[in-house]
């Protein structure tokens, strides 16, 4: 099996939406001092360039997730293999998402981190895909919606690979 890649939002196009984005959150955020929980691995790229953009002073961690089964589609099946270090009890937290596709990933962090009571918890995704999903889940911070195509690329992978693709592309398998 190989794979054919075919480029669907393009590096420039992230960029914009992502300064749009950051401009969004350093009205939202001035000084409430936002924690930053980061998807690993997929959101790592977005991450970077949203965080950069941030003006106001902010905590970052991170939390690894892995998802197992079919690689091109959610399986529901999500493990947190790495919980956050930073004490989130009081505070403004924004979880830092690659894609929300049928919603039980975000279901999931969510459940975990409200027990720690933050004092709010919104969700910032780089991309959606609300077609496919199975959960009340609405991103409250959103940059591209997009149609049901499996994507590739800034951070987002197709077996650990297509990571480091500057834009994000549109994978299907060929014989
Ligand atoms: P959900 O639990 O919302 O169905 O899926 C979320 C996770 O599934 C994402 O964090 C991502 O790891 C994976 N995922 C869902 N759709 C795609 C896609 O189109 N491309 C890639 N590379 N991963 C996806």
């Amino acid at each position: 099996m190989r794979e054919k890649i075919e480029e669907y939002i393009s590096n420039e196009n992230l960029m914009k939406e992502i300064e749009k984005l950051a401009a969004k959150l350093n009205e939202d955020y001035k000084d409430r001092n936002p924690v930053f929980v980061i998807i690993l691995k997929g959101a790592f790229i977005f991450a970077a360039e949203l965080i950069k953009r941030i003006n106001t002073p902010l905590n970052v961690d991170f939390m690894v997730i892995s998802s197992y089964g079919d690689s091109t589609r959610s399986s529901g099946n999500v493990r947190i293999e790495e919980d956050i270090r930073i004490n989130i009890e009081n505070r403004d937290v924004i979880i830092v998402e690659d894609i929300v596709d049928t919603g039980q990933t975000i279901v999931k962090i969510k459940e975990k981190l409200s027990v720690n009571n933050p004092k709010s918890l919104k969700l910032a995704t780089l991309l959606n895909k609300p077609s496919r999903r199975v959960t009340e889940i609405v991103p409250d911070y959103s940059c591209f919606e997009i149609e049901d195509k499996f994507v590739v690329g800034f951070g987002l992978d197709y077996r650990q690979f297509y990571r480091n693709l500057p834009y994000i592309g549109i994978l299907t398998e060929v014989e």
